[in-house]
Order: structure tokens, then sequence, then C-alpha cells
């Protein structure tokens, strides 16, 4: 690059390599650097080079940038932007293909959203909104009041409200309800969900102090009975969620722990999790209570995630005996985890498609578990089927016999039978089978399974079956051309 003086070869200080060092203005004049600011823009440019020119300037102090190494990096200036600023311009937040068949994977982004409060969304956020306003009155309004119509026959007899995720949910109420005042919980529900989330941490946050009772695996009315003193506010049941306790165990069903909140006046709080509303025993999951059979078996509040079995965006909702909600709304905290005008619009689609019992064909993660074996193995097989057979032998392409699972921290054993197609290509590990596929231009997220990669449909729209096709075909292609060098990938 002509503005770049040569470097001195000289040892010694670094005075002279620091004196070569060029100035910003002229490296950013150098026509080496046009295409670079023209992609990225001069202030993300002018960024990128105060970084790189300081790290040579100390590099120089420090003695360790020997001249040669010092022109090399001067003169890979224009190439090092470009590569630079794609980098770090690159979204890091983007689509993949889930074929893991886990329905709710939190680390994949849990419930993906129907079209229509994607639409919903769109109009609400590139506008001025009704957020807090009332049109007829032409004055202010709660937000709050938007799904009230909706809650209303959802929950009948119930009041909502609704906050960020379930955290904030179960941190609101008990801070509401048991500030400075005991909870009584079984020690067999004091879990942790997705790491995170633990109960007691919750709990101590909220300013309510834990009254830890029964033991792990058994606790009994009793154990109630015996904790509640003049300083309890609240009964507390946790759905376990994402494990279980089998074997000698003992566990106060909700009914009976109902009954004993209404005998001793307190309330009694369910953290359902899921927020399922569906009866999901037609497909098989049996340990799933829906919300409203949790309000029917006498929970005085009932808080659970807006993004699992419900279908919509990150939230988390609060429904129960509206005295009680009233307080929680009141609470200052509640404002802090208010949520946005784009979780409104969606929840209230997706609050719509059960409230018209259409659920199972609006609503994504419904629809998911709607779909029958039989369908997957259909679609499992036509996907083979296109891949054709050359693809089919160089992958080892075989059907075999499976689960779903729910995940997000629902039902942990409970699996929805599904045909998964097991890939195992000659020479590669496992691992490196499903390294290649994550590593796609559009990520393939599959699951190992003993010495098998396995792609469940299920969690796969069929819109995005072409993707899988075209990893796999990849995969064949890469196998068919160097099956020995099996790690090549790794760096
Ligand atoms: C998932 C879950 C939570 C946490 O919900 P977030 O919406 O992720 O905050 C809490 N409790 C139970 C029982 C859960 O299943």
């Amino acid at each position: 690059m002509a503005v770049i003086r040569k470097v001195s070869s000289s040892r010694g200080s670094g005075a002279p390599a620091m004196r070569a060092l060029p100035q910003m203005d002229e490296v950013l004049e150098g026509t080496g650097m046009r295409p670079a600011v023209e992609r990225f823009g001069r202030p993300l440019i002018v960024a990128l080079l105060r970084e790189r020119l300081a790290a040579l300037r100390a590099g120089i102090r420090k003695g360790d940038v020997a001249p040669a190494a010092l022109q090399e990096a001067l003169d890979g200036l224009p190439a090092w932007v470009l590569e630079e600023g794609q980098r770090r311009t690159q979204s890091g937040l983007v689509p993949v293909v889930n074929a893991t068949g886990v329905l709710l994977h939190t680390n994949l982004g849990r419930a993906p959203l129907p079209g229509e409060a994607i639409r919903r969304i769109d109009e609400v956020a590139s506008s001025y909104s009704t957020l807090e306003y009332e049109i007829p009155g032409g004055r202010r309004r709660s937000r709050t009041a938007h799904l009230d119509r909706l809650f209303a026959l959802l929950f009948p007899g119930c009041a909502s409200h609704v906050v960020n995720n379930n955290a904030a949910a179960l941190l609101l109420a008990l801070n509401t309800l048991a500030e400075g005042r005991e909870v009584v919980v079984s020690r067999g529900e004091l879990v942790e969900i997705g790491g995170s989330f633990r109960i007691p941490e919750i709990m101590a946050k909220s300013g309510a102090l834990l009254r830890e009772i029964g033991t792990t695996n058994r606790t009994r009315l009793s154990d109630y009975e015996r904790a509640l003193t003049p300083k309890t506010a609240l009964l507390l049941k946790v759905h376990p969620s994402n494990y279980r306790i089998v074997g000698f165990t003992a566990e106060v069903r909700l009914p009976e722990l109902a009954a004993l909140a209404r005998r001793k006046r307190l309330p009694l709080l369910m953290d359902q999790g899921s927020g399922n509303l569906l009866d999901l025993k037609p497909h098989g999951v049996r340990n799933e209570p829906s919300v409203q059979e949790v309000l029917a078996s006498g929970a005085d509040l009932v808080c659970f995630s807006g993004d699992k079995l419900l279908g919509g965006p990150q939230a988390g909702l609060l429904t129960g005996r509206p005295a009680l909600i009233a307080r929680v709304r009141e609470n200052p905290l509640a404002r802090a985890l208010r949520v946005d005008k784009m979780i409104y619009a969606a929840l209230e689609t997706v609050l719509l498609a059960h409230v018209r019992g259409r659920a199972q064909e609006e609503l994504p993660v419904a629809r998911m578990i709607a779909m029958t074996h039989e369908a997957i193995e259909a679609r499992a097989r036509r996907m083979v089927v296109r891949l054709g057979p050359l693809i089919e032998a160089r992958l080892g392409l075989r059907l075999q016999e499976g689960a779903s699972l729910l995940g997000g921290g629902s039902a942990p054993e409970e699996g929805l039978p599904t045909m998964l197609i097991a890939v195992r290509a000659k020479g590669l590990s496992p691992r490196a089978v499903e390294e290649r596929l994550r590593l796609g231009p559009v990520p393939v997220i599959a699951r190992i399974e003993s010495d098998s990669v396995l792609i469940d449909l299920r969690t796969v729209p069929e819109g995005q079956e072409p993707i899988v096709e075209a990893a796999l075909g990849a995969l064949a292609a890469e196998d068919a051309v160097d099956s020995r060098n099996t790690e090549r990938v790794r760096r």
C-alpha cells in the first residue's frame, strides 16, 4: 500500500518501528481501504483500525512485533478490516433448523410463533398504537387491560397479569404476597430449571422466607400442617417439570393442598410452568396438567411461561383470584417486569387461537404435538426417497423408531412416538456428522444417540425440509471426496 512507509529493519528500542506505524488518516485515505469503508461504513472501519493500530503499538512497546511482522500486518490491513468487519457485523442470532425433536428447546428459542402473531407484531411495532390509550374516551388506560377479555374467556372468574417470563411471574407473586413472611414448599419441589432458574434463589430475591418441608422423596399433608405459623403467607407448589422422583415417594396432590389452604385461609400458588391449555392425554402426555385443571383443583394463583406449551412469545403469566391479581398489579415491581407492545400483540394472537379452539391448527407447537407417528414416518420416507439411493447408501440412512421430547422443562420421561432418520456416514464419527450438519449454511441441529446422528422431522416444518436435504447431500458429497480424513473440520 502506497501510504504505508516501509518499516525499517533496524533492531532495538522499537522507536523506528513506532515511527513506521501510520496515522489513522493515512490508512483511511489509502486506496486499499475503500472497499471496506464502502461495505461497512467509515465509523466501523475507524473503530477497527484504531483497535488494530493500538494493538500493534502495544506489541512494539513490549518488543513482540518484529519489523517483518509489522510490515506484514500493515500490508494486510485492507484484508484484515474486510474480514473483521464481516465477522463483527454478522448476526449471532440466526434461524436454525431444529432437527432434535425437542419441541421446546430453550437453547433454540422455545416455541416458534405462528405467522399471524408475526403480522400482528409488525403492525403494532411499526406504527404508534393504543398500547396505553383508549380510543372512545381519548385518554390513557393501562396496558394490562388488553388481554383481559381473552383471559376472561379462557379462565372464567379469574384475573390475569403478564410479565417478562415465568421466573418474573413467580418473583412478582412471591414478593407481592409473602415479602418478609414464610412460604411453605416441599423439599421435593425445590427445583432448578435451565441452570439459572432455582426456586430457593428466586424466593430469596423476592424477600419471602423459604420454609422447606418434608424430604426429597416424601412430603405429607401433615408436614404442611406442622409448618404453618402466624408468619406463613403462602403455600407454594411447583410442577417438577424437568425431573421425576421415582420409587419410594409421596407427594401431596393439589386438591388436598388446596383444601388445607382454604381451611387455613392462606393462598395457594402453583408454578405450573408449561402454560399448557390443552388436553395432551390423547397424544400420550399424561403428566402435564393444564392451567385450567390446576385452577379447578383449587389453586388461588397459577404462574406459567408464554413460550412453552402455550405456544407464544417469551412471557410470564399469572392467573387466579382477582383480588390477588389486583395486589400483584399494584406492586411497583410489576412496572419493572412489564412487557412490550410486541409481546401483547403476539400473545393476543396465541390466546385467541386457544379461545377459538384452533390451537392445534394454528400454533406450531400444538401442531407438532398433534403430528402422528404415521405422518412423520411418511415424511421421513419421502425425504429418503428424494435424496436418492446414492446418498442413502453413502450416509447409511435408516428409519428408526424413537421419541420426540416436549423439552423446556416439561414432562421429562414422556416422549411422543416418532420416526427418526439415523445417519451413519462411513468413516465419520457421529460427532463429526453432527458438526458438519451444524456448520452448514443454515445450521441443522441434530441429536446424537449411541452411535447415530438422529434427525426428527417432528420439529422440522415442511418448508425447511429442503435445508435438511441440502445438508445431507453436502455431507454425502464430501464423504465421497474424502472418506479417510475424518476429523478435517476440527481446528
Ligand atoms: C420453565 C419453568 C420455569 C421458568 O420459566 P421461564 O419462563 O423460563 O422464566 C419456572 N417454573 C417451571 C415449573 C417451569 O417449567
